[in-house]
């Protein structure tokens, strides 16, 4: 039977995708050929700001200088939580090795990336914890060269607080660029950064689109575009706290989905009624996010039960999925498919961007079916490596040679030959 839609969207991520791609495309072909004064032009033209890019240190010290004291302190508030759960997180990896074979033995090691550019959006909000996100998580995994950037406010620069918490996480240097230039000057090491081996952070469509297309040159940790998010409802959620929670990420732009599934109409028509209200009560920027997201991309779904709710939410494979239902147990063992879960009333999406300590860097448009969010994983890289003696070689050398000539590969099978003659002089083998 098909799903009962009581609202259905009338756009999608993919909405308006290839002008964005063409966009985006142009841009870097530019700034690769033009270099730093084209990404100034572009800082120029989206951003209204021509100041100085690379900050220096006076540049860094007087920003920090700005930012209150009780600012200061959540943001190292907040920088702790995160700092501590990337270090649990890279407990998580760990060298092992094996013997193979009597003589032979594998390894694998975990070796953090050289150069990394953490992208801080701020475009519409100055995202603050971006910066803790990203840029801790780095230091935490042991990247010698952090790069930060962001858009500055046009004939301004970069929030004060920016900066403080992009110094105070670890960043070796920050740019005031933003957009597709601040993509592009990480990757191509323009305003003298190293050439950045891995991309992170969230970003809009272009940033998004931007990481996507340099992808393979580059690495990047996952697409994270615009927000999306899902709550998953039952009979015993406080419908006044779902509709504040919608609304609270429909804020983030007017592309930012936001998804009720629930098994009882009461409660949907219930939100539903109480959204318009409280989008009102937002001042005139959110609001109108809010509502052009609820309006365009909003959607409810109306289930049978819960197993037909899990099925619904690994569909969507949303960044953020809340669930506001009885016995929590049941629903984490059995969701598959979203960037970081919420459970229950008391915790809430809000905590996990802000502070809680889980990566706020998420995978969106259905990139949760194949990808996690940030975490110190995404800036190292699992190599292998293997030693033998010349024993423990005698067998694989010969099963390597056989091997590699049935499949017409003669250079490798000498590769063997060449060690089985040299080791086992008195030996023949076929
Ligand atoms: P942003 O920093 O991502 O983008 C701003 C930049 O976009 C500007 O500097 C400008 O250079 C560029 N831009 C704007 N219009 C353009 C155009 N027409 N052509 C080319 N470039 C253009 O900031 P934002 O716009 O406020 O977006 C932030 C995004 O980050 C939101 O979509 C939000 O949902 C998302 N976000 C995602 C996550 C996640 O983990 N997935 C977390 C936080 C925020």
């Amino acid at each position: 039977m098909p799903r009962e839609y009581l609202k259905k969207a009338i756009k999608t991520a993919q909405t308006g995708a290839s002008d964005v791609h063409q966009t985006v495309s142009d841009i870097l072909v530019d700034i690769e050929q033009g270099g730093e004064d084209a990404a100034r032009k572009y800082a120029a033209q989206f951003d209204g700001y021509d100041g100085p890019v690379l900050l220096d240190a006076n540049a860094i010290a007087e920003a920090c200088a700005r930012v209150p004291q009780s600012l200061r302190d959540d943001i190292a508030f907040a920088h702790d939580n995160v700092r501590r759960f990337a270090e649990t997180q890279k407990q998580s990896v760990q060298d092992v090795q094996t013997e193979v074979l009597p003589g032979l033995i594998a390894g694998q090691k975990t070796i953090p990336c050289n150069a990394a550019g953490c992208y801080i959006p701020g475009g519409r909000y100055a995202h603050v914890a971006s910066a803790i996100m990203t840029v801790t998580t780095a230091k935490v995994a042991g990247v010698s060269h952090i790069a930060a950037c962001s858009p500055p406010h046009p004939g301004v620069g970069l929030p004060p607080a920016i900066i403080f918490a992009a110094h105070l996480c670890g960043a070796d240097s920050i740019l005031a660029m933003g957009g597709v230039q601040g993509i592009a000057a990480m990757t191509f090491g323009l305003f003298g950064l190293p050439r950045a081996d891995i991309l992170a952070g969230p970003g809009n469509q272009y940033v998004a689109e931007a990481k996507r297309i340099l992808y393979g040159r580059v690495g990047i940790d996952m697409v994270a575009g615009p927000t999306d998010s899902l709550i998953l409802a039952d009979v015993s959620a406080d419908p006044h706290i779902v509709a504040t929670d919608l609304v609270s990420q429909a804020e983030h732009g007017y592309n930012s989905p936001v998804w009720l599934v629930t098994d009882n109409r009461a409660l949907a028509m219930d939100v539903a009624a109480r959204v318009p209200a409280l989008i009102a009560a937002l001042p005139t920027l959110n609001r109108e996010s809010a509502e052009a997201a609820w309006r365009d991309y909003a959607e409810i779904v109306l289930c049978d039960d819960r197993e037909e709710m899990v099925a619904c939410s690994d569909a969507y494979a949303p960044e953020h999925l809340t669930v506001q239902a009885a016995d929590l147990d049941w629903w984490l063992d059995r969701l598959t498919c979203y960037g970081s879960l919420f459970l229950g009333e008391e915790t809430t999406v809000s905590y996990g961007d802000k502070a809680t300590g889980t990566n706020h860097v998420l995978p969106t448009s259905g990139a949760a079916k194949y990808t996690g969010g940030l975490s110190v994983h995404k800036y190292m890289k699992v190599v292998t490596w293997q030693r033998a003696t010349r024993a423990g070689s005698k067998s694989v050398a010969i099963a390597t040679a056989r091997i590699s000539r049935v499949e017409g590969m003669e250079g490798h099978a000498r590769s063997a030959d060449v060690r089985l003659a040299k080791y086992f002089p008195d030996e023949t083998f076929d």
